[in-house]
């Protein structure tokens, strides 16, 4: 070994964004700003009140300006982000209570907004919720904006970055992600920061490599370190040897072969090899997703979550909005079908826009939302439902209930149901007639009883998210019991194969659209139980499709089979995970 090597550190973080990386690390580190204390006398308080709304218009400018430069190189949804920072500046609560401390304190407007805003960003920073969290992220960068500009200080950007390094910082905020001139930053490392962060959403779209999570890493390392960044697998490595490059080297020229063969294999059928089709679909959140979902080669949308379309809104979408929305996608897929669910709302997704439909609950997921939620509104409920029944004049449109725990809350949707087509048949509205509803099974009263709703509907979607987490009793977004989140326990299989038995006994199809749908080693299990269908967000469906076309049906059946007579759900997960290995090489 090479005496002048210097030791190699391996780190393991969360990986952020797909792809390797290799260069001089460039270290970033943000300091928090010295903030001097000072009274101001009696007679110069306008003037002091005047400084302080000359910075909040000068920080808006400045933010207004990065916006609309993010918005022309990266797009719409990335300028997005900076909409939340407009709106710090816009937050009467902040600026109020900002004011009111100089009126009863005195010190400098700095002083003021500097013990405000830290009072704010800790209040997030300890509410156990990402989002929350991000939003403390959101408040600490443009406070920092306001502050440097009441001080007259200069801020230093990454876009000063000239040369090609890998980018290590103790945390990126949007405003540094933006200033990413992405020739010359290779890689991104954080030591915070969350698979949603702004950051990371952002360094995803510019596709450079990144890990986040490293927790100290910015305490070990030297700008001019040279350092590995995996973004597939989350690591990263300081100083890495020769063989550790060489190892690399071939990784990622095998990733590489691997990426442009799933891409050029996407438009082929997805048959097995012994020639089974099995129906590849997409989940949406937006009408605009459809152009992805269909460029990913879906054979429909196999889930609509339309509740983002009253998410982040301060009304209820009305009818005729809802109707363009649905109309537009069912026509951009025709003759393909479109599965709708009705709002599923509650839970992990609060109204917060709308006062007065979702209340606070102690145990949400076991709250009030989606068809509970519907049918104690049941005018809002017929507005949506009509909506949907429209738009199936115009493709192939199937309705579907979320959250059914139950025969008599189907009965009472279908009820809902058929007064919405009386309403439409009196207007003289079109509609098809023969719509299919179908019912999504997650929870597990549903499950159980899958035999009695095959008789009230015509398909079922497992919501494998939901239905794991009611069924073992794990909160799906609870990240410290996320490795108790097992898709391969015993309960789950047995509920799945019982679901499709009971569907398959009325001929009803059987599809999942939860995420185990979309994870190549949990695909093969699925299909052997017997699932006909599989939805998946659009970026998972090449490599869905590049295994369906590698692997036989009737080896996914055998697997199935043997899995069910297994009892540990970790042996279980090894044994699907040697099937997917076994049959889809990198090299
Ligand atoms: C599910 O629960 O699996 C599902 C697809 O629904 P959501 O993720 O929207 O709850
Ligand atoms: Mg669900």
């Amino acid at each position: 070994m090479d005496p002048r090597q210097k030791t190699e550190l391996v780190v393991q973080g969360i990986s952020a964004s797909n792809g390797i990386a290799y260069g001089e690390i460039f270290l970033y580190l943000q300091t928090e700003l010295e903030v001097p204390a000072y009274g101001v006398d009696a007679g110069r308080r306008v003037e002091e009140i005047a400084r302080f709304e000359q910075g909040l218009v000068a920080t808006r400018q400045q933010i207004t300006k990065i916006k609309n430069e993010v918005e022309h190189n990266l797009g719409p949804d990335e300028a997005r982000i900076f909409d939340a920072h407009l709106m710090v500046l816009e937050d009467q609560a902040l600026i109020g209570e900002t004011i009111r401390e100089f009126e009863n304190t005195g010190a400098n407007i700095e002083t003021c907004f500097n013990n405000v805003s830290q009072r704010y960003i800790k209040a997030f920073d300890e509410i156990n919720d990402e989002y929350l969290r991000e939003r403390a992220g959101d408040l600490r960068d443009v406070a920092q904006r306001v502050l440097r500009n009441l001080l007259g200080q200069e801020a230093h950007h990454l876009g000063e970055l000239a040369e090609k390094r890998v980018v290590v910082a103790n945390d990126i905020t949007p405003s540094d992600a933006a200033g990413i001139n992405r020739s010359a930053a290779i890689g991104i490392v954080t030591d915070s920061g969350s698979k949603t962060s702004h950051a990371v959403i952002v360094a995803r779209a510019l596709k450079i490599p990144a890990v986040v999570g490293v927790r100290d890493l910015t305490t070990k390392v030297a700008s001019g370190d040279r350092i590995l960044v995996d973004g597939y697998e989350g690591v990263v490595i300081v100083n890495p040897t020769d063989q550790t490059l060489f190892r690399y080297g071939r990784i990622q020229t095998e990733k590489k072969t691997f990426e442009s063969r799933l891409l050029a294999a996407s438009r082929l059928p997805a048959e097995t090899l012994d020639g089974v089709h099995v129906t590849l679909l997409a989940n949406i959140e937006k009408a605009e997703e459809t152009g992805e979902a269909r460029e990913c080669q879906a054979e429909g949308v196999g889930l609509f979550r339309t509740e983002y379309l009253y998410l982040n809104s301060s009304h209820l979408p009305g009818e005729e909005e809802q109707f363009a929305t649905y109309k537009a996608v069912a026509a951009a897929f025709a003759p393909q079908p479109v599965v709708i669910r009705t709002l599923d709302i509650g839970g992990d997704k609060p109204l917060e826009g709308i006062p007065g439909l979702v209340h606070h609950e102690t145990n949400p997921f076991l709250g009030f939302r989606a068809i509970r939620l519907c049918l104690e509104h049941p005018e809002m409920f017929k507005e949506q439902l009509r909506a949907i029944l429209r738009a199936s004049a115009f493709g192939k449109v199937r309705l579907m209930y979320p959250m059914i725990s139950g025969v008599e809350e189907l009965r009472r949707a279908n009820t809902v149901l058929a007064e919405a087509r009386e309403e439409l048949r009196q207007r003289g509205e079109r509609f098809d007639e023969k719509m299919e509803v179908g019912s999504m099974i997650e929870i597990p009263s549903a499950a159980a009883t899958a035999d009695i709703l095959a008789r009230h509907c015509s398909f079922f979607s497992i919501g494998t998210n939901d239905l794991i987490q009611y069924l073992l009793a794990i909160d799906r977004g609870n990240d410290h019991i996320a490795h108790l989140y097992e898709p391969t326990h015993p309960a789950v299989l047995r509920m799945i194969k019982r679901v499709v038995d009971d569907g398959h006994k009325r001929r009803l199809p059987v599809a999942v659209c939860g995420e185990m749908a979309g994870d190549p080693v949990f695909m093969p299990l699925l299909l052997g139980l017997g699932v006909d269908e599989l939805s998946m967000s659009p970026p998972s469906l090449p490599a869905v499709k590049y295994f369906v076309r590698a692997m036989k049906m009737s080896d996914a059946r055998k697997l199935a089979a043997e899995a069910l007579e297994m009892d540990d759900p970790k042996e279980i997960y090894a044994r699907a995970e040697d099937f997917y290995k076994a049959r889809v090489k990198m090299d």
